[in-house]
């Protein structure tokens, strides 16, 4: 099974991720946890260098998220679903259609397929969108000035209308939940969504 989870910068992905991973391995099943960009050693080089590394206009930008989930999903996600494992990425390709697509305004359409060309098509059996408003988001931040405030509030505001509105045309693959509310409330509504999913 393939979950992903989507959301704004400080929406609780990686806290979902890690609870998530925690429950699955008590019900003993093998789980893998990832994450894009940088769920490889080459997509960390990528994650380097699209996220700290020189200048890149927005075509470069969306070219090396590409690169990182063909990557990502070759090396390490299409062999862990063979296997049988759980895999649970901290974003997929609704990050780049929300991000690259309409945030950064490459179109959502061109996005999609240039990410499902590089995935062959592979896409999450359940989508987690941890939907928080991004003034919210603004004050969970602690010591991380560059994630957040380099893009302006009217960009944070795009993307997170966007994952909604890509979760309301794909309904049977989102799971949309507060993000606001307590870690462990989101947790369990997480829990009750895959459980009739998992492999016996
Ligand atoms: O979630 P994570 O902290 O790994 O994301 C790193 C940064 O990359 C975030 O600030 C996010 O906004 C940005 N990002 C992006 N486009 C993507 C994926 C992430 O702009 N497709
Ligand atoms: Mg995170």
């Amino acid at each position: 099974r393939f979950v992903s989870l989507e959301g704004g910068d400080f929406a609780g992905k990686t806290t979902q991720q890690r609870m998530l991973g925690d429950w699955l391995r008590e019900l003993g099943h093998e789980v893998v946890l990832t994450r894009e960009p940088g769920g490889t050693p080459l997509g960390q080089v990528l994650r380097d260098a699209v996220l700290h590394g020189a200048d890149v206009d927005p075509r470069t930008e969306a070219l090396l998220y590409a690169t990182d989930r063909a990557h990502h999903v070759h090396q390490l996600v299409l062999p862990a679903l063979a296997r049988g494992a759980v895999v649970v990425t901290d974003r997929y390709l609704d990050s780049s259609v929300a991000y690259q697509g309409a945030a950064r305004e490459l179109g959502e359409q061109e996005i999609r397929a240039l990410s499902l060309w590089a995935t062959e098509g592979l896409l999450p059996h359940v989508t987690v969108l941890l939907d928080l408003d991004p003034a919210a988001a603004a004050a969970r931040r602690t010591g991380a000035p560059d994630r957040i405030e380099r893009e302006s509030a009217a960009f944070h505001t795009r993307v997170r209308e966007h994952f909604l509105a890509l979760a309301a045309a794909e309904p049977g693959r989102y799971l949309v939940l507060d993000a606001a509310r307590p870690a462990e409330e989101i947790h369990a509504a997480i829990r009750a969504r895959l459980a009739p999913l998992l492999p016996a």
